[in-house]
């Protein structure tokens, strides 16, 4: 209801989340650190690792709960206290999951608490009796919070936007990069921080792929979810989204459209799902993150080319490489500067391997024990030994 996405996607995302959450309680009794021990004579070491304090996690709204369950999982499972403020457009699961909860937890472990980012997100970073921020949103809102939170020093966590590259060398199959395009470049309408949005393609696979690609993102059946579950691409959260997403359309000149290209009549917030060619590196289109189903193509010379042009932007989330080439496909994911690197495929994640940013798509990590760590403090206990 809130995101408007096809009710089908919705329910996938509740055993992905209860999985999450099972692994964190389970991931909390293996935290290892270094033994104890004489580093200095007459003296015994040793660690506690501790949780943080109070921790605010402030969520987006392209997977309400799921962005949610991310920051709730480890923060808890590391014996912190939490208030989580989902996306002011997306607060329902969040308060549901809290009253779930409330029979569970002892009262004031997990508090949510709605509203904009300014005040009440904004409000949280500046209180100083919160320890940590754990942020997944935009760059902007990242770089806003990190200002704020230098004020009172507080730990700063941050998941924040991409512009996944999808690296198509010539020896890939054309119609299996063009399966996986279909859906992680329009899954839940784009708005994905790791959408496939923008391919790059080695100079004779380029257009088998075009041939492959166009007609399956054709096929895609676009509508209003409630009609039921043979929809597979719902609408853009809202209308600034809408206007957002058509705006960079709109303003990518000389570019051409092989699909799409606009809205979708005049009810709801829909785009088109489209196929861009003929951008430049430079381009707006290709170096910033839209957020919504629009997939750029650009056609690379080399290996050397389509590496540098992949790492070309400012952000570093996420990036897939599709080849039969082992060695290539090593070669790509040592150079690529990206936090997670798929191999003939793009999008799948699993609660034990950690996400999350290089460059300006952030830092610290969601999933797996790194996150839990990134939710915890290290005290050295140093006693004398008469
Ligand atoms: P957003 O940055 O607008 O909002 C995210 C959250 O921050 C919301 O709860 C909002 O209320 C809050 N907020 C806004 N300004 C704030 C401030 N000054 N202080 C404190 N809180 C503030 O992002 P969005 O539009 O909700 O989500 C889309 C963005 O999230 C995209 O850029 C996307 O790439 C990113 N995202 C990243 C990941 C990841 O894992 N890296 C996952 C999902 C989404």
């Amino acid at each position: 209801m809130n995101v408007g996405k096809p009710l089908s996607y919705a329910r996938d995302e509740m055993p992905v989340s209860a999985d999450n959450l099972r692994f964190f309680a389970g991931a909390a009794r293996l935290l290892e650190g270094k033994s104890a021990g004489e580093y200095m004579r007459g003296y015994t070491s040793m660690l506690r690792r501790e949780p943080v304090g109070i921790v605010a996690g402030i969520a987006p709204w392209n997977y309400p709960l799921m962005m949610a369950v991310w920051k709730m999982g480890p923060a808890l499972a590391a014996g912190n206290v939490q208030i989580v403020k989902p996306s002011e457009q997306t607060p329902l699961t969040t308060l549901r999951f809290a009253q779930l909860a409330a029979e569970i937890l002892p009262p004031g472990v997990l508090n949510v608490i709605t509203g904009d980012g300014e005040p009440v997100g904004a409000g949280l970073v500046r209180h100083p009796d919160v320890r940590m921020v754990s942020l997944t949103g935009d760059v902007a809102t990242g770089k806003e919070i990190a200002r704020t939170a230098a004020d009172t020093l507080k730990r700063v966590h941050l998941e924040l936007g991409g512009k996944a590259p999808v690296i198509v060398f010539d020896d890939a199959d054309p119609a299996a990069v063009a399966e996986g395009i279909k859906i992680a470049g329009y899954w839940n309408s784009g708005q994905d921080c790791t959408a496939a949005s923008r391919v790059v393609a080695g100079p004779k696979v380029y257009d088998k792929l075009l041939d492959e690609l166009v007609p399956l993102v054709e096929s895609l059946h676009v509508g209003d979810p409630a009609e039921g579950d043979e929809i597979e691409m719902g609408p853009v959260i809202s209308k600034s989204q809408q206007e957002r997403v058509l705006g960079f359309l709109d303003r990518a000149k000389g570019a051409k459209v092989l699909t799409g290209g606009g809205s979708n009549g005049d009810r709801g917030f829909f785009v088109k799902p489209t196929v861009i060619t003929d951008v430049g590196q430079e381009d707006e289109i290709v170096q910033r993150e839209v957020f919504g189903p629009v997939v750029t193509v650009q056609r690379f010379a080399d290996d050397d080319e389509a590496l540098a042009w992949a790492n070309d932007v400012n952000y570093g989330l996420a990036a897939s490489v599709w080849t039969r080439d082992i060695g290539r496909a090593l070669n790509a994911a040592r150079k690529l500067q990206f936090g997670t690197v798929w191999i003939n495929d793009h999008i799948p994640l699993v609660s034990e391997m950690p996400h999350g940013g290089y460059k300006q798509s952030g830092y610290g990590k969601d999933l797996s024990a790194y996150s839990l760590e990134d939710y915890t403090q290290i005290k050295h206990v140093m006693a004398k030994i008469d």
